[in-house]
């Protein structure tokens, strides 16, 4: 079975951000290192992308704003997907205080809004914050999006991984094709899983290779890379490091036997046809292991002081250990 990998790009910006700097990237030297620079990078390896659109930031930047953004994927072939920051037009943080009439209302507000922009119809949801529950599901059926990709067992709040077992594997739910936020186990302790999202900004190109091999080996059907629309220009400048990973990601993909860079549609076509495209029962699960997840940390030695502290942790802690353990010795 092929693997298909889905780039998916959160397009949004900060509550107290603007669309200039989280969605276009614009740094102060004038360049752009938002979606454009995003779409540059997939079309040179013959990709397209699944961007989440939050066009609930009408609200605060004006509607033409997010039309522009809207029609600068669309007019390049990547696909608009619907994303819910509702708070600036409806006042409600999360989707998933709402009822179901009440989400279909915002639901409804977005597909259309996109809609009218593309004059396409609206294939995939995913919700802020992955704060989607059943309702949501039940909603977005009766809106006919036929896809969802809010469930992320590896986030601490995401109400629809408790609601339902997914497996870490592409599901029918509800009527919806399920694409669940895939995660990995980085490290075990005792009966601990560290879990984390399949994320350029979070994971090293080593993990990422390893992660697509087991995915292969395990036949998961797809794999979502996870990104943001600000992951290259996050703190005003521009980040080259995640530049080049994306980048050596696409041509290792291009290049592995068995996996391709996949559209949303074009995946949920193949599952359309097709039924199931992986086997059921088994959870897909992906390890790392300690050893990868501290060459990633020391590999992230000087992008923020927590990657740092993490880096250096583990040396710090077996100095400790021993000199605690000399102390015990003389004091015996
Ligand atoms: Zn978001």
């Amino acid at each position: 079975m092929t693997l298909s990998v889905l780039v998916t790009i959160d397009t949004e910006s900060y509550s107290q951000g603007h669309p200039d700097q989280h969605i276009w990237g614009r740094t102060a030297d004038g360049q752009e290192h938002g979606i454009r620079a995003i779409m540059d990078i997939l079309e040179r390896h013959g990709v397209r992308g699944t961007f989440y659109v939050n066009v609930y930031e009408a609200g605060r930047h004006g509607e033409e704003a997010l039309r522009e953004v809207v029609r600068a994927i669309d007019e390049r072939g990547h696909e608009v997907g619907l994303h819910t920051h509702p708070r600036d037009l409806y006042g409600v943080e999360k989707l998933t205080r709402a009822d179901v009439p009440r989400q279909m209302e915002i639901l409804a507000w977005g597909q259309h809004f996109i809609e009218a922009a593309t004059g396409k119809p609206v294939l995939a949801h995913r919700a802020g914050a992955f704060a989607a529950n059943l309702k949501t599901i039940e909603a977005l059926g009766k809106l006919g999006v036929e896809v969802d990709a809010s469930l992320s067992p590896a986030w601490f709040e995401s109400h629809l991984a408790r609601e339902v077992e997914s497996g870490n594997r592409p599901m029918s739910l509800g009527g919806l094709l399920e694409l669940p936020v895939t995660y990995y186990v980085q490290a075990r302790l005792g009966s601990r899983e560290f879990q984390r999202m399949i994320d350029i900004e979070a994971c090293s190109l080593r993990e990422l290779k390893t992660i697509v091999r087991q995915a292969q080996a395990q036949e998961a059907g797809a794999i979502n890379l996870l990104m943001h629309s600000h992951s290259f220009a996050l703190a005003g400048a521009h980040d080259r490091t995640l530049v080049k990973r994306l980048d050596a990601f696409l041509r290792f993909l291009a290049t592995q036997p068995g996996a391709q860079a996949t559209t949303t549609a074009q995946f949920f076509e193949q599952w359309r046809t097709t039924g199931t495209t992986a086997p059921v029962g088994q959870p897909f699960v992906p390890y790392t292991g300690w050893w990868t997840t501290y060459l990633r940390t020391v590999e992230s030695i000087g992008r923020g002081w927590k990657n740092t502290a993490a880096a250096l942790a583990p040396p710090i802690a077996l100095a400790a250990l021993a000199a605690a353990a000399g102390a015990l010795y003389r004091s015996a």
